[in-house]
């Protein structure tokens, strides 16, 4: 069996004798497969050589024909990563939970046959001693996981000492510490090997997307890590097949570093987010017509003159703020002299609609001038309290 062929352990990275157990550390030697030595200094460049990561594979790995013909259909579509959840976190007991730990010698089989890395979701310290047993080249944290540092430093504290890749995906609410938390847990653990990935925030109000893409979040993460390659998983953002390509494209627009996309050879029978998955077809078709631009700057003397523009603007518009706000402290004082409350629901109420009724005619959504009303007001708020401590 190619399978047991151990060169060396990378949970402590000495032991360089074969045999099945390392002599170091004597855990179960986490190289069982020849396709698996690479654990790069620079593993995301190693897997995805032109820079733009394509990670696919279906949600969940439902048995082994079904991993080997979405892996045998996605290998010449230029696929770096096969992901495939094993364990999958259910919002409400009863669904199909994964296959568990029977699947990971599917996925061993794709890697060795296919030559595909593959990566699924771990979500405990077991998952992690298990995904590592088989031999899985990149573990990743669900959504569900990040929302909670008790997990994820369950989850550091196990992959500590390994060089595994991790993948991040942000947290189920649009808080960008908690992301950033993540990967700093991982770091501390001595995780260097890390990605993130934008999968969207819950929302209530499911009206056009599964979870709401938020992209300022991803976007401020990135700023504060922009050392983390950072992907989009336009399919649990969309939540629907025909809107995974139009979140895709956007991505690619936003200039994210790669796409995980669910893939399933049969998406209409699959166990789990069946509306949201892709036939091979389909993936390579997307894949093939999507746009990326290029990334030099535009060193164009018509957008300079824009950009002076656009910061002559800015500077207007904090004048005149600051001279709202120096108004707004002067009612201050008054409702402080009258005895009045600092909150006036109505006056608020009247604010936003006069604002909201010229949002269209002034090219402006609905949604943005809401937050920048509310921004705003939550300001003159502060000030009047801070006011009414004095
Ligand atoms: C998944 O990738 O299948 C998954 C469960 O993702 P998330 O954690 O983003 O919901
Ligand atoms: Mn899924």
């Amino acid at each position: 069996m190619a399978f047991l062929s151990a060169k060396f352990c990378f949970r402590c990275e000495s032991c360089k004798i074969g045999g099945l157990f390392c002599p170091i550390c004597t855990k179960l030697s986490l190289s069982l497969c020849p396709n698996s030595y690479i654990l790069m200094a620079d593993w995301f460049h190693s897997i995805f050589p032109d820079g733009f990561a394509l990670v696919a594979g279906p949600c969940s790995a439902e048995s082994e024909a079904q991993v080997m013909a979405v892996a045998n259909a996605l290998k010449p579509m230029g696929v770096g990563l096969f992901r495939a959840g094993v364990w999958k976190p259910r919002t409400r007991p009863g669904g199909f939970e994964g296959m568990g730990e029977q699947a990971l010698p599917w996925l061993q089989r794709v890697k060795c046959e296919t030559g595909l890395r593959v990566a699924t979701e771990v979500a405990s310290a077991e998952h992690v001693e298990k995904a590592l047993r088989y031999d899985i080249d990149v573990v990743w944290l669900g959504a569900r996981t990040t929302t909670n540092p008790f997990t994820v430093q369950e989850i550091a504290e196990a992959l500590r000492g390994t060089n595994v890749p991790v993948m991040v995906k942000n947290a189920m609410v649009p808080d960008v510490k908690l992301w950033c938390g993540a990967v700093e847990r991982l770091r501390n653990a001595g995780i260097e090997q890390i990605a993130a990935v934008h999968r969207g925030f819950g929302v209530i109000d499911e009206t056009t997307f599964r979870n709401a893409p938020i992209w300022r979040i991803p976007i401020e993460f990135h700023r504060q890590m922009p050392d983390i390659p950072l992907l989009c998983d336009p399919s649990h953002i969309a939540g629907r097949a025909d809107l995974v390509g139009m979140v895709a494209q956007q991505a690619a627009d936003l200039d994210f570093d790669g796409l995980m996309i669910e893939v399933h050879n049969d998406p209409c029978h699959a166990l789990s987010d069946s509306a949201q998955q892709l036939d091979p077809e389909t993936y390579r078709r997307l894949i093939g017509e999507l746009n990326h631009r290029k990334k030099t700057i535009v060193k164009d003397a018509e957008l300079a003159q824009l950009r002076a523009e656009i910061d002559q603007h800015d500077s207007e518009l904090f004048r005149l703020l600051s001279e709202r706000m120096e108004i707004v402290r002067k009612v201050g004082e008054l409702k402080q002299r009258e005895g009045t409350p600092v909150l006036q629901t109505q006056r608020y109420n009247q604010i936003l609609e006069r604002r909201l009724s010229e949002a269209e005619a002034l090219g402006l959504s609905h949604d943005f001038v809401k937050r920048v009303m509310e921004l705003i007001h939550e300001e003159a708020v502060c000030q009047q309290l801070s006011k009414h401590r004095e």
